[in-house]
């Protein structure tokens, strides 16, 4: 009997150490998890203030270690939150958006960063970044990207007096996706004429200067480029306008402008200067102003419905 006694004794004591096993290792298992989700950016930036779903959402978005340390560096800001929803958010950018959200809460964040993208939080002329001339033709010119004085476009050629007024020349790629463009704008009615094209340093500078000594500084930047800040100079822009309507009033109102709207991507061409982007490309309403920039390029800038700048700083800018 006592045999009986001693092994029911052993089982008894040899449960209770099994269950003092599982009972710690599962608390063992808790407190690593625990120690373990310490150490995930979730939990830091819901210590930081952040929500959990917010955290969540920023841990989703932004995947890499330097960039969720840098927030946990930053205050608490659930403006940030907004931004990344953005379909152009560039994570360099994210101090600009913030300062500029701060001094113009007006600006919806679709603006905001669509304007400090394109530099546009600075004032003209007074943020010069010398453009990256290897872009060929996606180099961008405009009143922050600035050519050199001595830039020329290396394949410059007269564009034919069917197309267009004498003295006119663009690139011979440009040269050859405009009379492509021509013929189909001719076999929907319209004919089109340039009157402006590539125009070297020397020449804008008098343009400029002109305007500059007949109506004041003012009116000068408001109708025409600082010498090699103008796209003329790349000889990838002309200014292209319908034989018998020629004037920068009505063009705007004619079928011809229409159809550039609707046809001048698929040759390659975008319209440079949109109606209601003056915020953005800083020069008004220009409709007879046309930007050769290959028919992929133009393709997305025509159903984005971007402008150029926006498209640079996106798609160029931010990606290399
Ligand atoms: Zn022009």
């Amino acid at each position: 009997m006592g045999k009986l006694k001693l092994k029911k004794d052993i089982a008894v004591k040899g449960i209770i150490v099994f269950i003092i096993l599982v009972v710690g290792i599962i608390l063992g298992l808790n407190f690593y998890n625990d120690y373990k989700y310490k150490q995930t950016f979730e939990y830091k930036l819901i210590e930081h203030g952040y929500t959990l779903e917010e955290a969540k959402n920023l841990v989703n978005f932004y995947k890499k270690d330097e960039i969720l340390n840098a927030l946990l560096i930053r205050e608490k800001n659930s403006y940030i939150l907004e931004l990344i929803k953005e379909k152009y958010y560039i994570h360099n950018n994210l101090d600009r958006y913030i300062t500029y959200h701060e001094k113009k809460p007006e600006f919806s964040n679709t603006d905001v960063i669509a304007i400090v993208n394109v530099y546009a939080d600075y004032k003209h002329y007074e943020h010069d970044i010398e453009t990256d001339i290897e872009k060929g033709i996606l180099l961008n010119v405009n009143k922050y990207y600035t050519l050199p004085e001595d830039f020329t476009p290396i394949d410059i050629s007269d564009i034919s007096l069917r197309y267009s007024y004498s003295g006119n020349k663009i690139t011979k790629e440009a040269n050859d996706a405009y009379v492509s463009m021509w013929n189909a704008a001719n076999r929907a009615g319209f004919t089109l004429i340039v009157n402006s094209s590539f125009r070297d340093f020397a020449s804008q500078d008098r343009v400029y200067n002109n305007i500059k000594a007949s109506s004041g500084m003012k009116e000068a930047d408001k109708v025409a480029a600082r010498p090699g800040h103008s796209e003329h100079q790349t000889g990838l822009a002309i200014d292209v306008f319908e034989v018998g309507n020629q004037s920068t009033e009505t063009f705007k109102d004619s079928p011809a402008y229409t159809w550039l709207k609707e046809n001048a991507h698929l040759y390659g061409f975008i319209e440079r200067y949109p109606e209601n982007k003056e915020y953005l490309t800083g020069y008004s309403f220009e409709a007879w102003h046309w930007r050769y920039v290959g028919e992929d390029v133009a393709k997305i800038i025509h159903d984005e419905n971007i402008t150029y700048d926006e498209y640079y700083a996106y798609y160029i800018e931010n990606q290399s």
